[in-house]
């Protein structure tokens, strides 16, 4: 069933306590925790409890859940005292997505006005 968890997805395991991890903010559905390779001064990575590949099909199954997952990479910006962060969905191997399991990033800590777009 969509949403269920996978037992070789990193994620899931740190969702369920199996792998630990440096966790900021825990909601009964969201789950952020520091990067554990961080790019930036802050670097937080924002995932629901339930899998799903990716941020779109987050979104596609479950509309109301991806919105929080965003309110709730907004309250991590707020609570690490950034003003201007970047939030990033890397979406497939191509664009450099490693872990299949729904995630933002939340960047930020020093200057993030390299254009990418
Ligand atoms: P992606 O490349 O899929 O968009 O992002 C995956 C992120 O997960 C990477 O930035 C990587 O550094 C991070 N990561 C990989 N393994 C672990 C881990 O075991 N713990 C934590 N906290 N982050 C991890
Ligand atoms: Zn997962």
């Amino acid at each position: 069933m969509a949403g269920e968890p996978q037992p070789d997805c990193l994620f899931c395991k740190i969702v369920a306590g199996e792998i630990p991890a440096t966790v900021v903010r825990k909601t009964e559905r969201i789950l952020a925790f520091r990067d554990i390779a961080p790019k930036a001064p802050v670097h937080v990575l924002v995932i629901p409890h339930v899998h799903y590949p990716n941020a779109a099909a987050l979104a596609a199954a479950e509309p109301e859940l991806a919105g929080e997952l965003l309110a709730e990479a907004g309250a991590v910006a707020r609570e690490e005292g950034l003003a201007d962060y970047r939030l990033i969905f890397n979406t497939g191997p191509g664009a450099g997505q490693t872990v299949f399991h729904a995630h933002v990033h939340v960047l930020g800590g020093r200057p993030m006005t390299e254009r990418m777009v």
